[in-house]
This record gives C-alpha cells, structure tokens and sequence, in this order.
C-alpha cells in the first residue's frame, strides 16, 4: 500500500519547497492514483484486469491533471508543484519496473496486464518497509515542527 511512504515523503518534498505550504492538498494527491485504482480493480475487475494500478497511474491521466491545475489555478508554479505531487506517486511506485511501463504508457503497449500474471517487483518487500518507515518519520517531524510554529 505505502500510504506513509507516498504522504510522507510528498509532505516533507513539499515543506522543503514551500515551508508555509498547506500539505492537505498535497497529502491528497500524492494518493490519488491509490486512492481512484485500488477501488476500480475491486469494482471493474474486467476492465483493469484485476490490476490494482490502472488508469489513475497512467501518464495520460498525469497529463490530463496537468491540464486542469494548470487551467483552474492562476498561478503557474503552484500549479506544477500540486502536479508533482501527483506525478511523484507514479515514480515512488517505480512505474519503471516490472509491469509498470506497460500500465505508464497505456494504451501504447497493450491492455493494463493482469493482476494475477504480473512480473514480480525485485525487493518489493525491503522498499515497502523502509518507504513507509521513511515516510512515518517525516510525518513524525513535520508534526512537530508546524505544532511548534503555531
Ligand atoms: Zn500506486
């Protein structure tokens, strides 16, 4: 799942970009793909292949997000940074191996594969682990340091 590793490291990237940043919105998108795909393999099984990444971890949909932020927020740069948020999912859950390409770049190299033939993610485990823990820990930090500046 790695939900401290993405809103842990997503909040401490975004604090050290903008200190007095609001890491709600943040925090949200850096789980948005999770968060429109584990529930879509649940409900549309067929369509995503049992895939518990599908649409939301494409590069269309970072590119569609892209459009709109950049469309309904003024600011440009505030735009970019929501979007890396988004963005910096894709490349915490490694896109680059294993099955990932072929769910990145959808439709250009095939249907999303499924879910039960999928290539095995080399040290799956040992990332998991330290990324949540990584991830805690920052949340840990940033905690303290925003209920110190208040
Ligand atoms: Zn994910």
């Amino acid at each position: 799942v790695y939900l401290f590793g993405h809103i842990g490291i997503t909040a401490a990237a975004v604090d050290a970009a903008q200190p007095e940043a609001d890491l709600k919105l943040p925090m949200f998108l850096a789980i948005l793909p999770d968060l429109i795909d584990k529930p879509a393999a649940v409900l549309l099984p067929a369509l995503v292949h049992d895939n518990s990444r599908g649409f939301a971890h494409t590069l269309a949909a970072a590119a569609v997000l892209l459009a709109f932020l950049a469309a309904a927020l003024p600011n440009l740069r505030k735009a970019l940074l929501l979007w890396a948020c988004y963005a910096g999912h894709l490349v915490l859950d490694r896109m680059w191996l294993a099955e990932g390409p072929q769910i990145l770049l959808w439709p250009l190299l095939g249907p999303f594969p499924s879910w039960f033939e999928r290539p095995r993610t080399p040290h799956l485990l040992a990332y998991n682990i330290t990324g949540e823990l990584v991830g805690a820990a920052f949340l840990l930090h940033l905690a303290r340091k925003r209920a110190r500046n208040m």
